[in-house]
This record gives C-alpha cells, structure tokens and sequence, in this order.
C-alpha cells in the first residue's frame, strides 16, 4: 500500500467508526446505500454512478415469480436445473421468496415496472424459465430504468455521499478487519491516493468481461474489486465459471452490443453463412438450449470460419418498438434487422465466481461483506438462470444493510452529502500492451471451449503478466485471472459455464463448490503446471 496515503472529506460531526464505505456504484451498490439510509454511507464509483456498471445495460429484466400461477418453488427448482448441480439451496430459496418484496422496494424508488391492463405487474418468458416471471421496463429497458430510478433516489438521500471518479485499489486491514479503502480520483488517473475509513466495506464492483477480448460488459468490469479481495485474503468461490453469452452482436465494437435472448424467445432463428440452421442438431430445444450449449454452437461455427447469424425478419413485427436497444445498436452498425441478419458472436458475459459471501453477504474477512455479481454466493451454481443476477444484486444488498444496521449507531449528520464529489471522466486502459496480452489468452484459451494443455498455456503468460506488473490496479485484474485460470485447470470435468474438451463429461466427485484462497492457489500451480 502506497505510503503517501491522505486523508479525505472526513467530517467530524459522524465517528469514523460508524461510515460504510460502499466500493461499486452498480445497483447493488446503491440499492445497499439506500437501505441503509439513514446511517452514513459513502460510495465510491470508478465512473459516474449509472455509468460505467453493467446494471445499466440489463435489457431483460428482474426475474420475480409474482405472476399469474407461478410460484417461489418453481423459480427455485427451474435455478437449481440451470446451475448444474451445484446451486446453494437455501441462498437460492431466500433470493427467491424475497424477490417479491425487492421489487415493491424498487417501485417505491421509482422504477417504472411494466404493467397489464388491469394493473398488475406484467411480466415476460425467457429461456429456461418454466413461468413468465422476468419483470421489465418498456420492452428491453429495465437496466436504465432502474438505474436511473436508484440515481435519482441517492442524489436524493442525505446520508449517502458518493465519490465519482474514485478507482479503489486496495483495502485497508488493520488487526485482521477490513477498515477501509485506498483510491485514486479522476477515475483512476490522479497522482494522490486518498483513505477512505469506516466502521464496515461492502464490495459491490461487478463482473468480470473485460478479461476477455470479447465481452457485453463496460469497461470497469475487469475484476479488480475480486483480485483486492484475493490479494487480502478473502475466501473466494467458483471461479471457473464464466457464462458466455450467445449472441453479443459482432460487429468489431467493444464492448460488443448484445441481442437479447429474448429475440430467440420471440422466435429468432441462428443460421451459419451457407444458410443452415445449425441448433437444430445439436440440442432438441435448438435456439431455445441452455446458454451455454447455444454459446458452444456459436462459437464452432465462427471457429470453422462460417460465421453465425441471428435471423429475426420474420419473428420480430415492430422491432423498434418491441427491442428499441437492440434496434439502436443495429442502426448504428448500419444493419436493418427486419431486412438482414444479424452477425453474432459468443461474449464474456456473466461472472458466477467471486468472492464467497454467507446467507448475508458477509465475507471470509471481518468488517468485509460483498454484493452483486462481485460476489458467489451459490445462487448461480455453474451457470447462471437469465434475469437472476439482477435479484441477487438487491436481496444481498438488502440483507447487508439489514445486518449492517442493527450493529450501526449513529445516524449520518445533516451535511453529509455535501462531500459528494463528481466527475464526468472514465477510465481508458484497454490498449495497455499486458491488458491486450491478458485480453488475448483469456478468450484464447479460457473461452468458451477450454482443454489442459491451453489452460497451462494461459496460466504461464498470467504468471509472466503478474510478475511484469508495476502497477496495484494490474496487480488485482491479473490476481483475478489467475485464480480463474488455476480453478478451471483443477476441475477436471465439464459442468455449466466451464466446458473441457478433454474432460467433456459431468463427474460426480466434481459436483461440489469450488472454495479457495489465493494462498491455496499458489499452493497447488507447481502440480498443475506440470500436468
Ligand atoms: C449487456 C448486459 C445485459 C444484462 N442483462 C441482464 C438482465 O436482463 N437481467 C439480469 O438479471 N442481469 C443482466 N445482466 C447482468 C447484470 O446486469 C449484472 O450482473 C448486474 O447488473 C451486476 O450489478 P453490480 O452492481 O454487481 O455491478 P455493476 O452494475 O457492473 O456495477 C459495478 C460498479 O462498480 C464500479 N467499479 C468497478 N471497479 C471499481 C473500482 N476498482 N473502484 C471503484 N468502483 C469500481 C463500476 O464503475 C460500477 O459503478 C446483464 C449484463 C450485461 C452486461
């Protein structure tokens, strides 16, 4: 840790002892700041909160079984179906039977949930769903209806002050607890580092995409909030699964837009070049599979260089309308979907690892808890139920702040939200050379088809990467890499998101929870290196 340290907007009138310092400005980690209104909260954001966090981008929605004839059981058994084996039951039956409530919160904070004609909360079907019970805005906007409603609210609630611009680079632990934060401002180009001190620090900085090349996910999501958590000793859990979305729109963009699968729910169809419908042979569902088997056909075709399109002429009537982000992202790539096919491409899109988190989201570490797709808690298993992330994201916020409040004395003083800083500048590193280096052999190798001999390859050059590094921040991105490598070469098995080529089959000693630390996983890369 840097020892020019300063200190910043620390008012006197609250005890240090009584802030929480909220890393992450995502919806989980504004939901969190929110529920702890009245107690003081600061948060800390890489870019302008609603900027910069894949909540913004969500274009299907929430899933919540608050329809007609749909219960919390069915949402439990159809999650357990999709993660694989190794899905935490009662993380996921609490997440489920508080969904509910979750969503009236947010409709107290404004987010204009879609209703029916009679009132009722409308809700839509997407794949692997047995019930429609993806609770959305206007079609496919309810990351920016959300996140614009959560904005508003914290702009709005005097207990939160909120730090934009400020790139967190180390936590503080002191006697073994969690104190604290390092940060650069001008969102992560500032010469001064600055401590922010509380009494708790809630990780909430998202997932993981831009560690690979191809990728639906903003910049800020390269895993830097789970290496920190690593490097300091966190427990962390599953971090060989990464779910990679079917259908990110390849048109050289990065981060590559993406087609909701809700095009494919609507009856969209995947041709290769030479016109053949290629799902048709490869799973009795076709388009309609399991994420991670499309995401597998996909990717061969693009492999075999035919490349693979999605047709929706013919099952989308009003695309603009109905898919308005969808519709904006092609007009800008200049193709007409209801004339031509839409060229696609499997992207990193879904992280289920990061750091474990119990029932409450409290971390391995005291006075550490995490929230949001940072975290895995076991709801996911090894793959991730479409529409989920986005309700684990507010029921663990919300049991943090439960937790968190009733150990909390003083409320946050009148001027708290004065110290609120803003910026409107965003962090631009990708076309660092190690970045580019560490982009190329995540997709290279720990993609979507991974074998033994590809991932000792990856492991090697992150360790070269990790060695050459001079800075903290690359220190966490390239910590985070390593243990997904190390965890993908240990299981050796296939299971959801992590599919081997040399071990292609379920294995019944696997079926199990991965849980490391990063000691541990130094411990065992001698005998994995060596095969
Ligand atoms: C295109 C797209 C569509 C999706 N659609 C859906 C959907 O329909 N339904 C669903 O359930 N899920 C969906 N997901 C997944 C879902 O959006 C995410 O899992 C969820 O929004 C994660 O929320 P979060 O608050 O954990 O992270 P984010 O929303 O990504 O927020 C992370 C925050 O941390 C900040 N940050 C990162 N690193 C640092 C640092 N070092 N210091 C300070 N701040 C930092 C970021 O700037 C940001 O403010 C989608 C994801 C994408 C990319």
């Amino acid at each position: 840790m840097a020892s020019t340290a300063i200190a910043v907007h620390q008012p006197q009138a609250v005890r240090r002892s009584d802030e929480v310092v909220i890393i992450g400005g995502g919806l989980a980690g504004l939901f969190c700041a929110l529920k702890l209104a009245p107690k003081a909260v600061t948060v800390l954001a890489a870019a302008p909160i609603g900027r910069g966090a894949s909540s913004a981008w969500a274009q299907a929605g929430i899933a919540a079984a608050v329809g007609p004839g749909d219960t919390i059981e069915s949402h439990v058994t159809d999650t357990i179906v999709a993660g694989d084996g190794i899905v935490d039951q009662a993380i996921i039956r609490a997440m489920a039977s508080e969904a509910s409530d979750r969503i009236h919160d947010l409709l107290e904070y404004g987010v204009p949930f879609d209703r029916d004609l009679e009132g009722h909360l409308a809700v839509s079907r997407e794949a692997a769903h047995s019930e429609s019970r993806i609770v959305r805005v206007k079609g496919d906007m309810a990351g920016r209806a959300i996140m614009e409603a959560l904005v508003a609210s914290v702009r709005n609630t005097p207990s939160i002050r909120v730090l934009e611009g400020y790139v967190v680079e180390d936590l503080i632990v002191e006697d073994g607890k969690v104190t604290g934060v390092v940060a650069r401002d001008k969102a992560g180009s500032g010469e001064e580092l600055h401590r922010v001190t509380g009494s708790n620090v809630v990780m909430a900085t998202g997932g993981i995409g831009h560690l690979y090349e191809v990728t639906t996910n903003p910049t800020e999501a390269r895993g830097g909030g789970i290496g920190m958590a690593a490097r300091a000793g966190a427990r962390l859990a599953d971090m060989e699964f990464v779910q990679f979305h079917p259908t990110a729109i390849d048109v050289g963009k990065d981060p590559a837009p993406l087609a909701t699968e809700a095009l494919r729910g609507h009856g969209a169809t995947l041709h290769n070049s030479s016109g053949e419908r290629f799902m048709l042979p490869l799973h009795p569902d076709a388009e309609l599979a399991p994420r991670d088997v499309v995401a597998r056909g996909i990717f061969a075709e693009v492999k075999a260089g035919r490349g693979a399109f999605l047709d929706c002429r013919t099952a989308v009537h009003d695309f603009a309308a109905e898919f308005p982000t969808v519709f904006g992202y092609c007009q800008e790539a200049g193709i007409d979907p209801a004339k031509e096919m839409i060229p696609v491409i499997p992207a990193a899109h879904y992280f289920m690892g990061g750091i474990w988190t119990d029932i409450n989201g409290r971390s391995s570490l005291p006075g550490f808890w995490a929230c949001g797709e940072c975290t895995s808690t076991g709801a996911h298993g090894a793959n991730r139920l479409a529409s989920n992330s986005l309700l684990e994201a507010v029921v663990f916020s919300a049991r943090i702040a439960e937790t968190l409040k009733a150990e909390i004395n003083a409320d946050a003083p009148k001027n708290w939200q004065d110290g609120s800083v803003t910026t409107t500048e965003y962090i631009t590193e990708n076309d660092h050379p190690n970045m580019v280096a560490l982009r190329q052999t995540m997709s290279a190798h720990l993609g979507v088809l991974r074998d033994g001999k590809g991932l000792r390859e990856a492991l090697a050059t992150i360790l070269h990467l990790a060695r050459e590094s001079h800075s903290v921040r690359f220190d966490n991105v390239i910590t985070t890499a390593k243990l997904i490598a190390v965890c993908a070469l240990n299981r050796t098995e296939s299971r959801g998101g992590h599919f081997r080529t040399d071990y292609p089959e379920e294995q019944a000693d696997w079926k199990r929870r991965t849980l490391v630390t990063l000691d541990q996983a130094h411990a065992i890369i001698p005998d994995l290196l060596e095969g």
